[in-house]
């Protein structure tokens, strides 16, 4: 009778479901603990960090606990057209998390339902809510018991769930894989509106799909993430590369070598040879004081440049010539233009937290909220010198009003069995261009940039998929996941037999098959 309630309420709006007063009442027709906001309270749910979509849901659903969540799905589920997203942090540049005029699922109101630490045969893991951000897990961690996980984002202002149904990939993915290949168990709550615990021995389609799987088979409402003793101290390096083979080299060398014998943490990005304060050389000193002199650059620098940064963990009671022997041995097998080297020291968490720093100052100056026309993508390394020469020598050569990332990963640290869609090769490098359109081009230029960038990659054959993808058509879909394709949409029947992947429909929109 009380989801017949919500059934009505929703039929009556006749076609689309549109946003109605009366649905404050979902709440209490389905007996929730959490609370059901309704009109300009679902403000949040409407935009998201992209600020390229804008939609109007029904109803934002603020679930207590598990339960909540499976009520919601299993009333929605009953109510033709009715469409459920989950939402993180709203982070996504696609409207990922959205659904127009269906529920979206708040998880930051489910932060604090779990955090436990276990010892499992002498190794630690924490279980976390699906909803908690991994900056608070990191704090909390680390204050709390020394330890802290391996594998990370480069922003922390993300949830958990948001970054497992993606892959969540930083400097240190390159040893430890990325972070979903860091979780050992998932509470999720799946499109049926089960409630279910999955590891790799327990329902392993549901877990190894739901990782990577654009929260498309279920929402994860815990995680049982791995843990490692937390060192106190980082040294953060950036140095700089004029030729693209020495850098990609030099990059590939230190991801390749065995634990214990590299960095802990290999990035890189492309800079404009020029002063440009976003793009070019302000962009890399990492010490201000010191700054950046362009008069060491060799004469052969091009348009761009290159910029390895790394960093090495160590503890308060390491020695300090210690640390920078270890530091000058990795440091010599590099080819890096001498004298363009830039270090600092800093905590093991404010260097997590790095961005958040920029965050801060980006929000005072007006930029943070500006729109973000992201593009994320993995390339094969047999097309990483393609890629420079068209993207990073011609097409983007001005800058972009924000960082152009790019550093090599490992497909052996991921596990096949998970739902995300990789290039061939064991190298494979991480390219994003992360674009604030306060500076630069336009977001019209912007995205016909990237769409011209994808299609460049698409004509020349490159290996490459797009991470954090936003496709409309199923034929973009099935490309995406190529050998995957069936393995995904079975899984999907298993566990979410609500949603389907038709064209012209958001994939991350649970949708009635009929
Ligand atoms: P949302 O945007 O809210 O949701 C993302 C997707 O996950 C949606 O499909 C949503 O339905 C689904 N989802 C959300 N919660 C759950 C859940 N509990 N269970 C199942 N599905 C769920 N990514 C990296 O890998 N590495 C980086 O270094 C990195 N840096 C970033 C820096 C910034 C400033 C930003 C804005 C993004 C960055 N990202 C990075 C991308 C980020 O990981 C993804 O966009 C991520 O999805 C955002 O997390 P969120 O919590 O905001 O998720």
């Amino acid at each position: 009778m009380r989801i017949a309630y919500l059934d009505r309420t929703v039929h009556e709006t006749d076609g689309e479901p549109k946003p109605n007063g009366d649905v404050s009442a979902i709440s209490k027709s389905i007996d929730l603990q959490g609370s059901v906001e309704t009109g300009d309270k679902t403000t949040i749910a409407s935009k998201d960090f992209g600020g390229l979509y804008s939609t109007k849901p029904l109803a934002l659903i603020k679930p207590a606990r598990s339960d909540d969540i499976s009520r919601v799905i299993k009333a929605a589920s009953r109510i033709p057209r009715m469409t459920v997203a989950a939402r993180g942090n709203g982070h996504s540049i696609n409207g990922q998390a959205m659904t127009n005029g269906g529920l979206v699922i708040d998880m930051r109101s489910t932060e604090e339902n779990h955090f436990r630490l276990l010892n499992i045969n002498g190794s630690f893991f924490i279980d976390v809510s699906g909803g908690a951000l991994w900056e608070n897990v990191l704090t909390r961690c680390v204050s709390r018991f020394g330890l802290a996980p391996r594998s990370w984002t480069d922003y922390l202002s993300l949830t958990v769930g948001g970054t497992l149904a993606n892959a969540g990939v930083s400097g240190q993915a390159f040893r430890y894989g990325p972070q979903i290949s860091n979780v050992t168990e998932l509470e999720l709550v799946t499109g049926k509106g089960d409630i279910t615990v999955c590891s790799e021995t327990r329902n392993p389609e549901l877990f190894f799909g739901s990782l990577g799987g654009l929260g498309q088979l279920g929402i994860i409402t815990r995680a049982r993430v791995k843990l490692q003793p937390a060192p106190d101290m980082v040294r953060w390096i950036r140095v700089v590369y004029t030729e693209f083979d020495e850098f990609t080299r030099d990059a590939e060398f230190l991801v390749s070598r065995d634990d214990g014998e590299s960095f802990d943490y290999v990035e890189g990005f492309v800079f404009c040879n020029n002063d440009d304060p976003v793009n070019g050389w302000p962009s890399v000193p990492l010490d201000p004081v010191h700054g950046f002199n362009p008069g060491i650059i060799p004469q052969t620098g091009a348009s761009v440049l290159y910029c390895l940064e790394v960093a090495f963990h160590y503890q308060n009671g390491d020695h300090p010539s210690t640390v920078d022997k270890a530091v000058a041995g990795l440091l010599k097998r590099l080819r890096f233009v001498e004298g363009l080297k830039s270090q600092v020291d800093l905590s093991y968490v404010e260097f997590l937290l790095r961005v958040k720093r920029a965050e801060e100052q980006a929000k005072a100056n007006g930029i943070w909220d500006a729109p973000h026309p992201w593009l994320n993508l993995f390339i094969s390394r047999s097309n990483i010198v393609d890629f420079d020469q068209t993207v990073f020598k011609k097409m983007v050569k001005d800058g972009i009003g924000g960082p152009m990332l790019i550093y090599p990963l490992m497909r052996s640290k991921w596990d096949n069995r998970t739902s995300v869609a990789l290039p061939d090769s064991e190298i494979f490098y991480l390219v994003a261009l992360l674009r604030f359109v306060s500076r630069g081009p336009s977001v019209e230029e912007s995205v016909a940039q990237n769409r011209e960038i994808v299609e460049w990659c698409i004509k020349e054959g490159l290996d490459f998929k797009l991470y954090l993808p936003h496709y409309q058509s199923k034929e973009e879909w099935q490309r995406h996941f190529g050998d995957q394709w069936t393995r995904f949409v079975e899984r999907k029947a298993s566990f979410d037999p609500m949603a389907i992947l038709a064209p012209g429909q958001n994939i991350f929109e649970r949708t009635h098959l009929s």
